[in-house]
């Protein structure tokens, strides 16, 4: 079922019984993914192409597989073109290589997108600089990190510019707000830190080096979890009224989907905060979706 984004509001002078809004991931993304099949519609009724996505897998992580399939169907369901290239995990990173050549000079590849983790013995990194910046899709390319470390984004990264879009939807001002990040990854901690610093919030980029964690979780006008470890925040480290994001995933024994922030908790003190599941991770796959329109549209323009 969904939620309703408005199925809890405050009750002024009772604080104490006070419960968050949800960021409700699942609304929020629906309308953003109609918005995106409208465009594409709107784009071949002028004889326009179709915004083109290819998927790259190398390996069989059971999570990778899940992810991909997702990715591919939301494509399929606004109208872009998706294609998969699944490939041995024995595959030489040559090969890899030469796909992703292939790829960045077809004019009907919008977006290539290699999933992560890939294999031990291959460079991440050299297989992401191979990637063409314009159809960087997932933002992971040093020209796009660069770009939004100057402020200047082109392509951002998916997880964080969808937190963006959901904290957009509180009506708050994030100006000069405390944000405290935990975690510190390339794919979601440090891109959120640019994020919210772009927005002008002040950043406190916690790890798992950081002294005082607690202290400084508590401090936080907006507190973004993404550590990877089920309910790792209390609710006793939210501040009264603060807006909580929890980007974790994580299984438990019993196969229930937690996030990285103990949600009862955290609810009876947040303003809003994002569920696990129907979170933040709806809001990934529907700014993939985005940012594959925006590469389009940068071809489109460089090709006019
Ligand atoms: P990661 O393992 O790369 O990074 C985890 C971070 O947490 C690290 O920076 C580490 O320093 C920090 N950390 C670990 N233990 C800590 C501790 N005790 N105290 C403070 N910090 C600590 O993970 P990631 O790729 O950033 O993902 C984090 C979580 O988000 C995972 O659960 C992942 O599944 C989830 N995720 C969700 C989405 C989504 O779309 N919702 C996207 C990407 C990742």
């Amino acid at each position: 079922g969904s939620y309703d984004s408005r199925r809890s509001t405050r009750i002024a002078g009772t604080n104490d019984t006070m419960s968050a809004q949800i960021l409700d991931g699942r609304a929020i993304s629906a309308e953003i993914r109609s918005d995106i099949k409208k465009q594409v519609d709107g784009l071949l009724a002028v004889g326009g192409r179709r915004p083109g996505l290819a998927v790259v897998l190398v390996g069989e992580n059971p999570a990778s597989q899940v992810y991909v399939r997702n990715k591919q169907k939301a494509c399929a369901e606004v109208g872009f073109h998706s294609e998969l290239h699944a490939l041995d995990a024995d595959v030489s990173a040559k090969d890899l290589l030469a796909l992703i050549d292939d790829l960045n000079a077809r004019e009907s590849i919008d977006g290539i997108l290699v999933q992560l983790p890939l294999p031990a013995h291959m460079d991440e990194e050299a297989i992401i600089e191979r990637i063409l910046p314009t159809k960087d899709v997932d933002g992971f390319h040093p020209y796009n990190v660069g770009r939004l470390v100057l402020r200047m984004p082109l392509l951002r990264p998916c997880t964080p510019k969808g937190v963006m879009t959901m904290l957009g939807r509180t009506g708050r001002s994030l100006s000069g707000l405390d944000a405290v990040i935990i975690g510190q990854s390339n794919i979601v901690g440090r891109p959120m830190a640019l994020e919210l610093l772009a927005a002008r919030c002040t950043i406190t980029v916690c790890h798992s080096r950081t002294k005082d964690l607690a202290e400084k979780a508590r401090n936080a006008d907006i507190l973004v979890a993404a550590v990877g470890r089920p309910e790792f925040v209390p609710g006793d480290w939210v501040k009264q009224g603060a807006i909580v994001i929890d980007v974790g995933i994580n299984r438990t024994e019993d196969g229930k989907l937690v996030g990285d922030v103990d949600f009862a908790g955290a609810s009876r003190r947040a303003s809003w905060i994002t569920p696990v599941p129907g979170g933040v991770g709806p809001m990934t796959i529907a700014t993939l979706l985005e940012n594959t329109l925006q590469a389009a549209e940068l071809h489109s323009s460089q090709q006019a």
